[in-house]
């Protein structure tokens, strides 16, 4: 039966009804409404883990204000910025004067992750502000804009789970946001991932980890922010040094396709020892091999695109492993349900050959005007 993740009553019963003993949280939405607070304030529900932050730490994805003052607070590598409300329109206009293009801003709340527009020209800066501002363009997530010094470098995502205290660094990825092959198009929500990420070597991930993982988990104890669950780092590599130009509170997709698989450890024992508070028990046990991840469309994604395709090849897809995104069982075939509907991830001793095999596996799902990108990981070889 399907549950709404942000109909907490229907949730509980749910819970309650078939005994679940641990929830994990995926989308960004329940933490940051308050899915974990709403756990605890329930004695039916209180003693159960759930893996995700209270609605407090989920401030760090739900506010990009919160976000920027809790890294300046705490030394974190990021941005410069300023934040801009109706009131101070006229002084943010000012502010994007005194930056260089391009220009970034950013609606504060979460926008279905559409809320960050890269302005060329001063004039499209000025006209995307007050579009946001007055135009309420996000609706009241754009009530407060961010507007942010342009990181030029290399982007990654690191990844941790804590429960406060101690944690544990995950493999790290890099993924592909263009429709486009070339990196070329319009934004999706991601076409594909490969981890590791060969420019992200022992020394850089060392920085990532003393300059921004440790000072974010400690600045969260010094704010008095409980935090279970996983942390996302968008990052920017800028000549060998990491800024954070994101951070989210659960594992981000399509990364976690190529990232969950290179864990050999046994996921629920990592979650019962974050619930425990013996995290630093767990030794991380990664697979060597490189693993890509390549994500099947529906024609017309991220624009308009039609559902209901009937999928073929699934049982010849031996040699990956296969993510089911958007899709659906009707009459006991599976069929599209969405714009990204199939991730297809292989694990090989290099990046070329997991390429290629994502991308033969990939060739055998088929169903009409499906499309994925062929030049996921490219860029690293
Ligand atoms: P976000 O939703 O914050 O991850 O932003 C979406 C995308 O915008 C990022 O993945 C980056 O490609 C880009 N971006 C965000 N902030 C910056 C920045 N300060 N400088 C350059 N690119 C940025």
């Amino acid at each position: 039966m399907p549950v709404n993740g942000n109909d907490f009553e229907s949730i509980k019963s749910f819970v309650v009804t078939n005994r679940i003993d641990m929830v994990v949280v995926g989308p960004e939405e329940p933490l940051v409404k308050g899915i974990h607070d709403f756990f605890l304030a329930d004695n039916a529900l209180k003693n159960i883990p759930v893996i995700g932050p209270q609605k407090a730490g989920a401030e760090l994805e739900g506010s990009k204000d919160f976000a920027k003052q809790f890294m300046i607070r705490h030394n974190i590598p990021t941005a410069a910025y300023s934040t801009f409300t109706i009131e101070t329109l006229t002084d943010g206009i000012a502010f994007i004067k005194t930056l260089n293009p391009p220009y970034v801003l950013k609606a504060d709340g979460l926008a279905a992750g559409k809320g960050v527009v890269i302005c060329k020209t001063l004039a499209e800066a000025e006209k995307e502000l007050t579009d946001m501002l007055v135009g309420q363009k996000f609706g009241n997530a754009s009530a407060m804009v961010v507007i942010e010094e342009f990181l030029d470098g290399i982007e990654l995502s690191a990844f941790a789970i804590t429960n406060g205290k101690e944690y544990l660094v995950l493999p790290e990825a890099k993924d592909y946001k263009r429709i486009g092959e070339g990196d070329t198009g319009p934004n999706t929500g991601g076409m594909g991932s490969v981890s590791p990420v060969p420019f992200a070597d022992r020394e850089f991930m060392q920085k990532v980890e003393d300059r921004i993982i440790r000072p974010t988990v400690k600045g969260l104890q010094k704010d008095g922010i409980p935090y279970q669950g996983f942390l996302f780092f968008g990052l920017m590599n800028i000549k060998g040094d990491p800024f954070v130009i994101e951070y989210n509170v659960r594992l981000g997709d399509p990364e976690t396709e190529s990232v969950l698989p290179r864990i050999n450890n046994d996921l629920i024992e990592i979650f019962q020892a974050t619930a425990n508070g013996n995290l630093s028990a767990i030794k991380l046990e990664t697979d060597e091999r490189t693993a890509a991840c390549v994500m099947i469309v529906s024609g017309g994604y991220p624009g308009n695109y039609v559902k209901g395709k009937e999928i073929s090849g699934i049982k010849e897809v031996t040699k990956s492993h296969i993510f089911h995104a958007g899709t659906v069982t009707e009459n006991n075939k599976t069929v599209s349900s969405g714009g990204r509907v199939l991730a297809v991830t292989s694990l090989a001793s290099d990046l070329k050959t997991a390429v290629n095999q994502s991308n033969e596996s990939a060739l055998l799902l088929n169903f009409e005007d499906s499309y994925f990108r062929r030049d996921i990981g490219i860029d690293l070889m």
